[in-house]
C-alpha cells in the first residue's frame, strides 16, 4: 500500500529470505496494514526511499539520530576512527572517555559497562540485580518495553497481581513466572504487591517515561514511590532510559525528576547511530560483575571504538548551548502548532510531549497506562499515518510509538509537517 515499485519488489524478495521481510518486526508496517518503503539514503531531517520519494522523518532510527541523519561530525568521526581499526576485543581509550562522560553526566551512575543493544543492557541489569539481591522476582509495567530477553517479554495477565504469562512463544513459563507485571501509574497495586512479596523482589524495572505505548507520563509522586518502596524492601530500582537517556537532557528523566535509581540502562543516542547499549549505577552493585564479581556478562564487540567515538561525537554536540535547549525549543514550537491545529479541527486528542519526544493520541481521556492507550481510535491513526506518508511525512508506523524531533529539524520543517497534518486530518 502506497509504496513505490522498487520498494515493493525489494519487499517481495526480502520476504522469501527474511522472516516477514524485516529484521525487526515493527518495520514491516503490519500495525498500519501496509508495506514498508526501503531507504536509499538519509540526511538531516529527511529520508529518501529507493523510489526517489523524500520524507521528513520523525523516527530518527527509533531514537539514536538526535542530530538528524548522517551529520558530518559523526560520519567524519567514523571515517577517521575506522582507519585505525574497527574492533579490537582489547580495551581502547574511547571506552574510558565514554565511561567518564556517562558517569559525569548522570550522577546516579558511579560505574558503567558498555554492551551492544538496549536489550543487552536491560537483560544484564536484571541479572545483576538478581545476583546482587539474591532474589528472583522482578516487577515490570504493562506496556513498558525493555527489549526482547526472556524475562522481560512478559505483559500483563488479567489481574494486576497475578503471575506473568509469556507474551512470546518460546519463553518458558518458569521464566515468565519470575516477572510480575503491574499497570504503570498504579501506586496502590505496587504497594499491595510489595506488602505481600517485597522480600522476594530483586528489582523494579521501569521505562521512566514509558515511550513504547505512545508516550505516557508518570503521575506526580509516582516515580518517588518506586524509589521509596524499593528502598524499604531492599529491592533495586532500574530505570530503563534506553529511549530517554541523553535525549531529554544530560541525565535523562532521572535528571529532570531529580531521582536516583540504583541502576540505569542506556542505548540509542550514546552510539551515534551505531549498535550500542550500556548499564550502570551504584558502584557496590556494579562491582558484582565479572571479572570482579560472580555475575557474568560479556560482549565481543562491546565498547568497540566506532560506536564509542560516534557516540562521543554526538554527545559533544548535545552538550553545546545549541543542544538540549534547542531541542526543547523545537519541541515546544511543534506542540504549540499541533495543539492549535487539533483544537481548530475539533478532533478529540491528547498530546504528550517532553523535549523532543511526543505522541498524539486520538482520544480525549487521561493517558495513565496501556489500558488507556488501547481505548484510542486506531482506524483514525491508520488513515492519518498513510495520508501523512503520502505527502512526505514519516511517522512511526504504529500508534504505540513515540515521535522524535532532531536538531536537524527546522521550524520550517515542523510548520510544513503541520500543514500536511492539517490536510490529512481534513481527509479522514
Ligand atoms: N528499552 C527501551 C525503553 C527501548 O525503547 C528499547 C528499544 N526501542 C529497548 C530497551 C531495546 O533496545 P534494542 O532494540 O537496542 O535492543
Amino acid at each position: 500500500m502506497h509504496t513505490g515499485p522498487i520498494s515493493q519488489k525489494l519487499f517481495a524478495t526480502a520476504k522469501t529470505m527474511i522472516p516477514g521481510g524485516v529484521n525487526s518486526p515493527v518495520r514491516a508496517f503490519r500495525n498500519v496494514g501496509g508495506e514498508p518503503f526501503f531507504v536509499r539514503r538519509a540526511k538531516g531531517s529527511r529520508i529518501t526511499d529507493v523510489d526517489g520519494k523524500t520524507y521528513i522523518d520523525y523516527i530518527g532510527s527509533w531514537g539514536p539520530n538526535i542530530l538528524g541523519h548522517a551529520p558530518a561530525v559523526i560520519t567524519n568521526t567514523i571515517h577517521e576512527v575506522a582507519k585505525d581499526g574497527v574492533s579490537f576485543g582489547i580495551p581502547n581509550p574511547y571506552e574510558v572517555e565514554m565511561a567518564r562522560t556517562i558517569t559525569d553526566w548522570v550522577p546516579s551512575v558511579e560505574k558503567v559497562r558498555m554492551c551492544n543493544s538496549g536489550t543487552e543492557a536491560t537483560m544484564s541489569a536484571i541479572r545483576l540485580a538478581r545476583g546482587f539481591t539474591k532474589r528472583d522476582l522482578i516487577v515490570k509495567f504493562d506496556g513498558c518495553y525493555h527489549g526482547h530477553s526472556d524475562s522481560l517479554l512478559v505483559a500483563a495477565g488479567s489481574g494486576a497481581l497475578t503471575h506473568g504469562e509469556p507474551d512470546s512463544a518460546g519463553v518458558p513459563k518458569d521464566f515468565a513466572q519470575n516477572t510480575i507485571v503491574l499497570p504503570y501509574n498504579d501506586a496502590e497495586a505496587l504497594t499491595a504487591l510489595f506488602e505481600e512479596k517485597g522480600e522476594l523482589i530483586a528489582a523494579i524495572i521501569v521505562e521512566s517515561y514509558p515511550a513504547n505505548a505512545g508516550f505516557v507520563l508518570p503521575q506526580p509522586g509516582y516515580l518517588d514511590h518506586l524509589t521509596s518502596i524499593t528502598r524499604k524492601f531492599g529491592a533495586l530500582l532500574i530505570f530503563d532510559e534506553v529511549m530517554t537517556g541523553f535525549r531529554l537532557g544530560k541525565a535523562g528523566v532521572q535528571g529532570l525528576e531529580n531521582l536516583t535509581p540504583d541502576l540505569s540502562c542506556f542505548g540509542k543516542v550514546i552510539g551515534g547511530g551505531l549498535p550500542v547499549g550500556a548499564f550502570g549505577g551504584r558502584a557496590d552493585v556494579m562491582d558484582m560483575l565479572a571479572p570482579d564479581g560472580p555475575v557474568y556478562q560479556a560482549g565481543t564487540l562491546s565498547g568497540n571504538p566506532l560506536a564509542m567515538a560516534a557516540g562521543l561525537a554526538q554527545l559533544k554536540e548535545l552538550n553545546k548551548p545549541s543542544g538540549y535547549a534547542r531541542l526543547d525549543q523545537l519541541g515546544l514550537h511543534f506542540e504549540t502548532g499541533l495543539r492549535a491545529l487539533m483544537t481548530e479541527k475539533g478532533i478529540p486528542h491528547r498530546l504528550n510531549r517532553v523535549g523532543s519526544m511526543f505522541c498524539l493520541y486520538f482520544i480525549d481521556e487521561e493517558i495513565r497506562n496501556v489500558t488507556d492507550v488501547l481505548k484510542q481510535d486506531f482506524e483514525i491513526f491508520n488513515k492519518f499515518f498513510w495520508a501523512c506518508l503520502d505527502k512526505g511525512i514519516y511517522l512511526a508506523p504504529s500508534p504505540y510509538e513515540t515521535g522524535f524531533i532532531s536538531l536537524a529539524h527546522t521550524e520550517a520543517d515542523l510548520d510544513d509537517t503541520l500543514s500536511v497534518f492539517s490536510d490529512a486530518l481534513s481527509t479522514i
